[in-house]
């Protein structure tokens, strides 16, 4: 299930490189999208699925275009949101393995 990820230099900075998957027509880096990422979310339940750590945003430019998108149109498809959410469980799944090798590097199994 694991999707094509390369990097690529923003195509507006020309400066930060983006891992984006070959789906990904609009790309943006963290630092250009920054500003278009504030705004206010009315919606409670879009502001609460939004609510995720800022650094899920700087690793996911795929996040951080359905929020622009989001805040731009005021709308997401249901296709949209389910995908954010699964990104975001995915890499809240990705963090925990991640910490649990940390605390142990060595498994005794
Ligand atoms: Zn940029």
């Amino acid at each position: 299930m694991a999707a094509v990820r390369y990097k690529m230099k923003c195509p507006k900075c020309r400066k930060n490189y983006v891992v984006v998957t070959r789906r990904q027509s609009f790309v943006r880096c963290y630092d250009c999208q920054k500003a278009d990422m504030k705004g206010e979310i009315k919606d409670p339940k879009m502001k609460k699925m939004f609510k995720i750590p800022e650094e899920f945003y700087k690793e996911n430019s795929f996040l951080r275009a359905i929020k622009v998108n989001y805040l731009r149109y005021e709308s997401l498809s249901e296709r949209q949101v389910e995908a954010f959410e699964k990104v975001v469980k995915q890499m809240k799944e990705d963090k925990k393995e991640a910490k649990k090798e940390e605390k142990k590097p060595t498994s005794s199994a």
